[in-house]
């Protein structure tokens, strides 16, 4: 029988969990026995005895519970002490933060030991269920709405009253990938006008579907991988995006910011002298500003002013509705271990030839599996 771990969460201001009272007896099925520790849930407001009511078995002594663990289960990923506790045949789950690990890849290789990284969970129909990035990417785009909303001083939606007509709050989205099209659908729901830009063509058609309206800049050929990410645009094109889009923010009351380049810095929009244009009270959600940001002025994990424009850098974005957001990560978890199942001998199994795991492994026994991840490391160490 496999032993599948949950851990209390590793990060002590992570607020969502991997796993809810409802998944244990979905896992039960498989045949799994399931270790809980201790207050798992207390963020969310389950107690130990709703974890037992559904089945699972609570620890307290965290090493010897990943001493005997088949797989380790979380939403951050275990510090590198607590990785070597568990055994070689074990593998860990969580948001790994591949591309800013190479200490935890080093240690993960030295000591053979596999890890998954849903961040490299592949995007493709048979593994939309287990895609945590765009579970957590649509809560996030819902999210930095409320927060520009709570930030701004005026109203969202248009309103006609005896004492004045007060007109919608314009809001402009940059990127529009998961969290940026769940963010123009929030912002049209609360009655804002909205415009929006991403460099990749086919968006267009997705925000005139919501009812928004698309930015048309002409930057010539724009690539995207065949996972759908966009590429990096040349510096001649990122300049001339970021003039064409300058109006656009100085006129709005509200600019989000979403734009990302999978497995690299994300690209700069907003620089300091377009911030200088917009009207005092204005606020921008830089939804990137713990990875480098998108505006330059952001502040990682912080929401600051500057000349008079509210900047909401904070990031956990979709820890701010944890209770949903641990429902959506522990439900993607629970499908790729059931697709990790193996149906004859019901354990749980890293087969490195399953296609999921092709690129959701970071290593597996001494070696790194992902393709993009192996490159880098072969040039690294040619
Ligand atoms: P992401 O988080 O990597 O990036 C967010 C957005 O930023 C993207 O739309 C990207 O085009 C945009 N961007 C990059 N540089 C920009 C720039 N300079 N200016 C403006 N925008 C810029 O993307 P994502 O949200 O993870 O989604 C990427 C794509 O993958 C989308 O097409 C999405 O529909 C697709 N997707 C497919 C599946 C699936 O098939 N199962 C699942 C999820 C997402």
């Amino acid at each position: 029988m496999s032993v599948l771990v949950f851990v209390k969460e590793p990060y002590h201001l992570e607020k969502r969990c991997a796993l809810l009272p409802d998944n244990v007896k979905i896992y039960k099925r498989l045949g799994a026995t399931i270790q809980v520790e201790s207050q798992i849930g207390d963020t969310l407001g389950f107690t130990d005895q709703h974890y037992i009511d559904a089945g699972a078995e609570i620890f307290t002594d965290r090493s010897a519970a990943l001493s005997t663990a088949h797989a380790v289960l979380s939403v951050r990923p275990l510090a590198l002490e607590e990785l070597a506790q568990t055994p070689q045949t074990c593998c860990s789950i969580s948001f790994f933060d591949p591309f800013n690990s190479p200490d935890k890849i080093a240690s993960l290789l030295d000591n053979k030991r596999s890890c998954i990284s849903m961040e490299l969970i592949p995007r493709s129909t048979r593994c939309q269920k287990m895609d945590a990035l765009s579970s957590q990417a649509s809560l996030a785009g819902y999210v930095m709405v409320l927060k520009a909303m709570s930030n701004l001083h005026k109203t969202l939606p248009m309103m006609m009253t005896p004492a004045g007509t007060l007109k919608p709050a314009k809001v402009f989205i940059i990127g529009v990938g998961v969290a940026g099209l769940q963010a123009i659908a929030t912002a049209k729901r609360m009655g804002a006008n909205v415009i929006a830009y991403d460099t990749r063509p086919e968006c267009a058609q997705q925000v005139q579907s919501l009812g928004a309206k698309f930015l048309n800049i002409d930057l010539g050929v724009t690539e995207s991988t065949d996972q759908g990410y966009a590429k990096a645009l040349s510096e001649e094109q990122l300049t001339l995006q970021q003039q064409a889009q300058a109006d656009c923010i100085a006129d709005s009351d509200i600019v989000i910011t979403t734009a990302q380049l999978f497995g690299r810095k994300p690209p700069l929009l907003i620089s300091n002298d377009v911030i200088l244009r917009m009207k005092p009270g204005s606020v921008i959600v830089d939804m990137a500003a713990l990875d480098g940001g998108n505006v330059e002025a952001s502040v990682a994990g912080e929401t600051i002013i500057y000349k008079a424009v509210k900047i909401v850098g904070d990031g956990d974005w979709a820890g701010e509705v944890a209770l949903d957001a641990s429902q959506m990560y522990a439900n993607n978890l629970m499908a790729l271990v059931q697709d990790m199942y193996n149906t004859e001998t019901s354990l749980f199994t890293v087969d490195a030839q399953n296609d999921v795991l092709k690129s959701a492994l970071v290593t597996y026994n001494g070696e790194v599996i992902n393709p993009i991840l192996k490159s880098q490391y072969t040039k690294e160490t040619a």
